[in-house]
């Protein structure tokens, strides 16, 4: 990190019409608008991006997020701002669908309107991508005002989604399970992020109990053959994000090399790749395939399967997906047999 990758490499990758289907709009927030935003503050490159980052702890993540990324997001001129730049950023990589969350107790924070955040992001979206947009919200965020927006949420007809989002460490709460089940019922689609700092038995949890059939990150069910097996079984698909992974300094992720998505591939579990929060890590969606490539020994067609993965869960009819498989298909068919 940052991965190098040979021209070849570059191509190949950038030719892929490609999926991104774990990306916070705040934690990808762009350098120059910060730096435009406060003039003279951000002057040096965050720290955050230097190869040998580690955060401490997802504390110290959410400590950084406090520093560099809340202070910025405080009007919803300033979201479509971002967004703009963030799925622009993603278009110029050959990424055609994206789900981007906003984390809803952000909203509350800086005393922001939710229709007019909703609106500002979905105004963002470049010409030719799909945007979904899902909120996000914390174990112990269904409390005053931070009730209100997750109650007009269940109901915004411009919210495609729900995610479970921040510490993953914080007790549960009995209001989860029926808003999940709720906004299914309203139409909204449900993840949940789970088995990041959480071990597999919070997978296992959030299957059971909020009925998700997929997992942001998930990476620890690796610990659990028997939960692995029931991935496969079922189904349920985890939209991995290896660079976030090892600079947060997840279990079991000292390093890129020992990063349990081969592992979880080779059982057949579908795992989509994605970039999570581009500003807190410094990486790119891209680098996300090159490590896959150097440090994991995915081959092309592995690395084809993982972009099909993404369009296999992409929240579209199959007859728009039809042409994007079409074009992996084009492309796996001019590998040749050893790639
Ligand atoms: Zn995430």
């Amino acid at each position: 990190m940052p991965y190098i990758a040979d021209q070849e490499t570059v191509a190949f990758v950038q030719s892929l019409p490609k999926t991104e289907t774990h990306l916070h709009t705040d934690g990808a927030l762009p350098m120059a608008l910060l730096r435009q935003a406060f003039p003279g503050k951000f002057v040096e490159d965050p720290p955050m991006w230097a190869d040998d980052f580690r955060y401490t702890s997802f504390d110290h993540f959410m400590e950084l997020i406090g520093h560099y990324v809340a202070p910025f997001f405080d009007s919803p001129d300033r979201f479509h701002a971002a967004a703009q730049q963030v799925l622009s950023d993603c278009k110029n990589q050959g990424c055609r669908y994206v789900e981007t969350s906003i984390h809803l107790p952000a909203l509350q924070y800086a005393g922001l309107d939710l229709d007019e955040v909703v609106a500002a992001v979905r105004s963002a979206k470049p010409e030719g991508m799909e945007l979904r947009f899902f909120v996000g919200m914390s174990h112990d965020a269904y409390t005053g005002r931070g009730q209100e927006l997750i109650d007009q949420a269940l109901l915004h007809p411009g919210i495609d989604g729900f995610d479970l989002h921040a510490e993953e460490y914080k007790p549960m709460e009995p209001w989860t399970e029926r808003i999940w089940a709720e906004a299914r019922a309203n139409g909204k689609f449900t993840k949940a992020h789970a088995g990041e700092f959480m071990p597999a038995s919070f997978v296992t949890w959030c299957l059971d109990h909020l009925k998700v059939n997929r997992i942001e990150h998930g990476v620890r069910s690796i610990e659990d053959p028997e939960l692995v097996r029931r991935l496969v079984a079922e189904g349920v698909t985890l939209d991995v994000c290896p660079i976030s992974n090892v600079k947060l300094a997840v279990a079991g992720v000292p390093d890129m090399p020992s990063h349990p998505i081969r592992p979880l591939f080779d059982a057949g579990v579908r795992v989509t790749v994605n970039s999570d929060d581009p500003f807190m890590f410094g990486n790119t969606l891209s680098e996300d395939y090159y490590a896959l490539m150097q440090d994991l020994r995915f081959t092309k067609r592995e690395i084809i399967q993982l972009v099909r993965n993404g369009w296999d869960v992409a929240l579209m009819d199959e007859a728009a997906k039809a042409p994007h498989y079409a074009e992996l298909d084009r492309i796996e068919a001019t590998l040749p047999a050893d790639d």
